[in-house]
């Protein structure tokens, strides 16, 4: 068999959690490739928050939602997903079904603007927080760039620490692939 790779298994881990009129959230919505993925799986019946420091970024994931037909359901904001207590309903704290991070640079945008690791750990905290029980955070790593490195060894410490009383933590990786592939952390809150 041939094992599934990152991003498709980023799908099967968000179709084992993800149900029609589920709450869930991009946390670094690019080009809009999961934020869509998520619209869909929660239908116009759930909601999609989805973040990005880029208005670029946000354009492309709006075009993207649009031509889909499945902008109702996604509200996108144009700011650091670690501000996210500031803008999510207070009545949606302990609903979230999933919420995703696909780390590093925009692809075919500027590479030098890539996802800040104390950011990144203080929007993980709080989408902890937020999580159903059930619910599940996915985080792809991207470690091959110099600050992606420094992300990576910082989320691993973290997400490893996380007490197993309450989370289940997932690492999902290649270890014989040269250049440091990206690879997948995945938190399930019990
Ligand atoms: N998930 C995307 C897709 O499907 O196309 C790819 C995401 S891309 C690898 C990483 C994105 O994170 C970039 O667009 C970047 O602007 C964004 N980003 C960087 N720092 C951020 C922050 N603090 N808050 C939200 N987004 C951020």
């Amino acid at each position: 068999m041939t094992l599934q790779r990152i991003l498709p298994f980023t799908r099967t881990l968000l179709d084992a959690v993800l149900t029609k009129g589920d709450i869930a959230i991009d946390g670094t919505c690019g080009n809009g490739h999961d934020t869509l993925y998520l619209a869909e799986s929660v239908s116009e019946t759930g909601k999609v928050y989805g973040f990005d420091i880029q208005k670029e970024a946000l354009e492309s994931t709006h075009k993207r939602l649009e031509e889909a037909g499945q902008t109702a359901q996604v509200t996108l904001f144009h700011r650091s997903h670690a501000t996210i207590n500031d803008v999510m309903d207070t009545d949606e704290k302990g609903k979230v079904a999933a919420a995703i991070f696909n780390l590093g640079y925009l692809p075919g945008g500027d590479k030098s603007i890539v996802t800040n690791p104390g950011e990144t750990l203080q929007a993980v905290t709080r989408i902890l927080d937020l999580l159903r029980s059930d619910g599940l955070l996915i985080l792809v790593v991207y470690p091959g760039h110099p600050e992606g490195k420094i992300e990576s060894k910082l989320v691993t410490e973290f997400t490893s620490q996380l007490n197993q009383s309450h989370y289940q933590v997932l690492k999902y990786q290649f270890i014989n692939q040269v250049n440091e592939p990206p690879y997948i952390l995945a938190i399930s809150k019990k």
